[in-house]
């Protein structure tokens, strides 16, 4: 400890813990139920004599208390809960405040109380987000290049998935994967690291449907949107339709009144560039970003390989304190002990401070982009802390924890437990979404809210659920399918994805569940899908479909659904099914069939079908 002192002292001896919460050192942190200025601080449940003693209240008055005004008949030895603790310290003239307790082991719910005088301003991080081809990569470039001219020259520039850029004497980060795939990894993996997203827009193509995604993606997570205009040096630029279009969506310029930064650029001929940038400082600045350089360092993941050469690497965002070299960290469930640390340009530095990112070497695994990691001063306690993490990860992973479902829905309301649900919303066309959206929105009650996060028109998409999985939402679609790689992802992503047909079905079974009053489920499974290769029409059978079975089995007598680039066109059953000139049961994977569709003749080369059965499942 001494020796970390020493190494520091130009930073102070605060740089360890400012209190019980963050003490890098405590293995665990005991219950404490103690008066403290006039605050009465607890951690957990707490007996009447306790109670009676720290608040120097006779036990007899509390009882009396307790009986008289909440009808409650208690002991000496019953333990109260918080709203009646909370209830008592106020008649007796206390506040208080409950106190979590949290292992050192699980860092990432530390709740961080830096004093106010070792906080210092640090630089926004920030990400670029917008539709394919509207110049992401581009702006990310232009900003970088400028870099050079501004005394990086020479300086071998590395990509380590996020750079600093100097302006006016003061550093942003930028995140430079473009695009919000990685930005809702990283969410998913509970990482919040980014202050400010620019919207990136070209004025010559408008609000697209990423544009909307990244708008999406940015409100759930919470951070600033700046919307930059590009590609303005266009003779088809259209500057004010990609106003109209993003007010559309709630992004509404300050000129109309709005409280939305829109930014006119050219990343192409840097044009704005620079006004962008010293935008992104004032919103930073209004922002009042702070860290404390002082403390152990705590951040997240950014990216992380395997080097053929340099083994496991990754690269840390340092968001509050200060990572050394020499600093003991537990990254994800990783351990590493910080021998050497390199920027950007490769240049080796001995501390990181808040808001940079520096890549480290020497892991003994790989952690996950989005992983939160933090410093320690004993080796051996944080060599302790990675294994008893790598542990748990095994054993959650055995357990397979997952996104809310709607069962968790029913259980939680039936104990009163749940507050809100995340829903995204997916139907065929714009109307039912619009219809859909809004009958959810009207039926919360008092103890439950349904928050639409996003509603769509159009077929359910991987980028639904990361962003299901970032927000630990339920996906809902309304005659539209995921297709087999959709299904994939909700199946490791733990997603439920529901299903209809009929819109007062849908909001039924939500608002059911949100009662607590769910019927069984009846689960849809699905148990095959073929590909229509080539049509054969016969004037007495109607339009026969020469398929070829890509997954399950297909099944004469099952229910079948025709499905068109994602979304549901017809639901009924086969008329005929029939290999080469024989009816049969049923058609395996891998193998050609022909099919009629009872009742429907409309099909087209390209089509799916999909066969379900309805199973009745019990809730558990
Ligand atoms: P990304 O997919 O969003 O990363 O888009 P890119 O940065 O790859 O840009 C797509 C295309 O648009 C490229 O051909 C760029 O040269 C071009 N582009 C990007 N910014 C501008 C701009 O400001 N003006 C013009 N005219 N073209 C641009």
């Amino acid at each position: 400890m001494a020796k970390d002192y020493k190494k520091n002292k130009n930073q102070g001896s605060s740089r360890v813990s400012n209190g019980p919460k963050y003490d890098p050192n405590h293995k665990k942190q005991t219950q404490v139920n103690k008066v403290n200025g006039g605050v009465f601080e607890y951690t957990g449940s707490i007996t009447v004599t306790e109670l009676s003693k720290q608040l120097n209240v006779p036990v007899s008055d509390i009882i009396k208390y307790l009986f008289m005004n909440k009808k409650m008949m208690v002991t000496l030895n019953s333990t109260l809960d918080d709203e009646v603790i909370g209830e008592l310290c106020l008649n007796y003239g206390y506040d208080f405040k409950k106190e979590k307790i949290v292992d050192v082991e699980n860092f990432e719910e530390i709740e961080i109380h830096d004093d106010e005088k070792d906080l210092v301003e640090r630089p926004p991080v920030v990400v670029v987000m917008g539709h394919v081809d509207h110049g992401k990569t581009t702006l990310i470039d232009t900003i970088r290049s400028s870099n050079i001219a501004g005394g990086e020259a020479g300086a071998i520039t590395q990509a380590i998935g996020a750079y600093q850029k100097e302006i006016k004497g003061k550093k942003i980060t930028f995140l430079d994967t473009p695009g919000h795939e990685a930005f809702t990894a990283m969410r998913a993996r509970g990482a919040k690291m980014t202050d400010i997203a620019i919207i990136v827009c070209a004025a010559d193509d408008g609000v697209m449907p990423q544009t909307i995604e990244a708008i999406d993606h940015a409100k759930a997570a919470g951070v600033t949107i700046i919307v930059a205009i590009n590609k303005i040096d266009k003779p088809t630029a259209n500057v004010e339709r990609v106003k109209e279009e993003m007010m559309q969506h709630g992004l509404i310029p300050e000129e109309y009144g709005g409280d939305t930064i829109f930014k006119e650029i050219s990343a192409k001929k840097n044009i704005g560039i620079d006004d962008l940038l010293e935008t992104i400082l004032i919103v930073a600045e209004l922002k009042e970003l702070k860290a404390n350089p002082k403390r152990y360092a705590l951040g997240c993941v950014i990216e992380a390989s395997l080097d053929k050469n340099e083994g496991a690497k990754a690269t840390l965002l340092v968001q509050n304190g200060s990572l050394n070299c020499g600093d003991s960290v537990v990254i994800g469930t990783a351990y590493c002990k910080v021998r050497k640390m390199v920027n950007e340009h490769k240049k080796v530095i001995k501390t990181a401070l808040p808001s940079t990112p520096v890549v480290v070497t020497g892991l003994d695994e790989v952690p996950h982009a989005g992983d939160y990691f933090m410093a320690y001063s004993d080796e051996k306690l944080a060599k302790q802390v990675a294994d008893k993490r790598k542990l748990d990860a095994k054993t959650k992973a055995q357990k397979a924890t997952s996104a809310m479902t709607l069962n968790d829905l029913y259980n939680q309301a039936q104990t009163g437990e749940v507050k809100s649900i995340n829903v995204i919303l997916r139907a065929d066309v714009q109307g039912s979404v619009e219809a859909i959206k809004s009958s959810l929105e009207k039926i919360q009650n008092d103890e439950v809210k349904v928050n639409v996060i996003r509603a769509t028109a159009g077929a359910i998409t991987q980028s639904d659920v990361l962003l299901a999985s970032a927000s630990n939402a339920i996906i809902y679609g309304f005659n539209v399918r995921p297709d087999a790689a959709v299904r994939a992802k909700a199946a490791e992503e733990k997603i439920e994805i529901r299903l209809h047909n009929i819109i007062y079905a849908l909001i039924e079974e939500i608002e059911g569940a949100m009662k607590g009053l769910l019927k069984p489920i009846e689960k849809e499974v699905v148990m095959g899908q073929a590909e229509v290769r080539q049509l054969f029409r016969a004037s007495k059978i109607g339009t026969i479909a020469g398929s070829f079975v890509t997954d399950g089995t297909i099944k004469r007598d099952t229910q079948i659904r025709l499905i068109r680039e994602g979304v549901v066109i017809y639901t009924g059953k086969l008329g005929s099914l029939k290999r080469f000139k024989d009816d049969v049961a049923k058609v395996e994977t891998n193998f050609e069939c022909a099919f009629t569709i009872d009742g429907y003749n409309d099909i087209k080369e390209g089509d799916i079908i999909e066969a379900f059965e309805i199973q009745q499942i019990a809730r558990g």
